[in-house]
């Protein structure tokens, strides 16, 4: 069922060995099949009915979509497209893993892969705060309900910081991000982007908090036609206007920071300037090695439901990049980035958000 356009670049792919250097998860492996061409090799012989792709399934699984393969490609082939292609196959054919089936069960069932039906009372109660209906919404996003509440609590205290007056969901539906990574294309995942579009168009100006959702929201939306009439901003670039016309007041603490670009705002959306400017003006900025669009992911929250160990050595690895240019501290602006560099287990380098950047001066 793969597309031919897919069923090249997998051809195309597994002859090839450059890019397995940039890869995050077979960096963290050290394991071969946690390579681009690795996956294509195994899709090349599901594609030649050599062998079912529930024998490779698994594998499909094993990426994280973060495209720095595809960046890196200097001949142009794209093995996210055909790993998306793969996992839509799956679903189609009733060969997902058990452990993905659930997480997509509970992201029909709850709106979120986590199955998380009530959310924390502190945040709960900020979300209270703005319960009137504004031309602005702040959009949190599952990982910030979900799973690090703290996060959701911080960057609505940074919007009142600035004095802004904004709404926030007691109810917010769901992107679909999370449906549109574990099976892509499929009608269900359509069907929670319309419901979430038609939630969002009630508002003129949307602030997405999570760069998971701001990619999907600006980007998949777009590509398969659901409409948010909405002005879609991410919220570093909004906390960038908010500096840039003085609603929000900075001082350089003067400490060196270095800055984990979320993938999907440095590489899928090319928005690499905005969150450096807020970081620039709250400290000094000191760039590690793989920035802006050549990011190395640092982990995330949905993946870590099937892959915990792996996750945490893709975020040490992280913290060693921002060690070796002496930065002590590494600013995110992904809850899901923050929550898996936090969980590392040191105490040399700091894991600060732009949101606790804010409220910290
Ligand atoms: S994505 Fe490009 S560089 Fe990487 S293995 Fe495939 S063909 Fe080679
Ligand atoms: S998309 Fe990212 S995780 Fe997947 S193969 Fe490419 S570099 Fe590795």
């Amino acid at each position: 069922m793969m597309s031919e356009k897919s069923k090249q670049h997998v051809e195309s792919c597994r002859f090839c060995w450059m890019c397995h250097h940039i890869c995050p998860i077979g960096n963290a492996t050290g394991l071969e099949r946690n390579t681009a061409r690795a996956r294509a090799l195994g899709l090349s012989l599901v594609n030649r009915n050599a062998i079912e792709l529930s024998e490779v399934i698994d594998n499909v699984y094993e990426c994280a979509c973060c495209g720095a393969c595809v960046h890196d490609c200097t001949t142009g082939w794209d093995p996210v497209m055909f790993t998306k292609e793969a996992r839509l196959d799956a679903a189609m054919e009733g060969v997902l893993p058990e452990y993905i089936n659930a997480l997509v069960d509970n992201c029909l069932e709850t709106g979120n892969a986590y199955g998380v039906t009530e959310l924390d009372g502190a945040l709960v109660s900020e979300i209270e705060k703005h319960a009137d209906k504004k031309d602005v919404l702040l959009f949190l996003g599952v990982d910030a309900r979900c799973k690090v509440p703290v996060a959701a609590v911080n960057a609505i205290k940074a919007l009142e910081k600035a004095n802004v007056e904004f709404s926030v969901l007691a109810d917010e539906p769901a992107s679909g991000w999370q449906l549109e990574y574990l099976i892509s294309a499929a009608n269900e995942t359509k069907e929670q982007m319309e419901a979430c579009a038609k939630v969002l168009n009630d508002y003129a100006k949307v602030v997405v908090f999570d760069p998971q959702d701001a990619k999907v929201l600006k980007r998949e939306y777009k590509e398969w036609g659901v409409e948010v009439n909405a002005e879609v901003v991410t919220y570093t670039s909004y906390a960038a206007e908010l500096l840039a016309n003085g609603k929000l007041t900075a001082v350089n603490c003067g400490k060196e920071m270095t800055y984990q670009d979320p993938f999907q705002l440095a590489r899928d959306l090319g928005e690499t300037e905005e969150p450096r400017k807020v970081i620039a003006a709250y400290a000094d900025l000191k760039e590690m090695l793989c920035n802006s669009g050549d990011t190395m992911w640092a982990g995330n929250l949905l993946m870590k439901e099937w892959m915990a160990d792996v996750i945490v050595r893709v975020a040490q690895a992280r913290i060693r990049n921002a060690k070796g240019v002496g930065a002590d501290t590494i600013v995110t602006a992904s809850v899901s980035e923050y929550a898996s560099l936090k969980a590392v287990d040191q105490d040399e380098v700091k894991i600060v958000s732009i949101e606790e950047l804010i409220l910290g001066a």
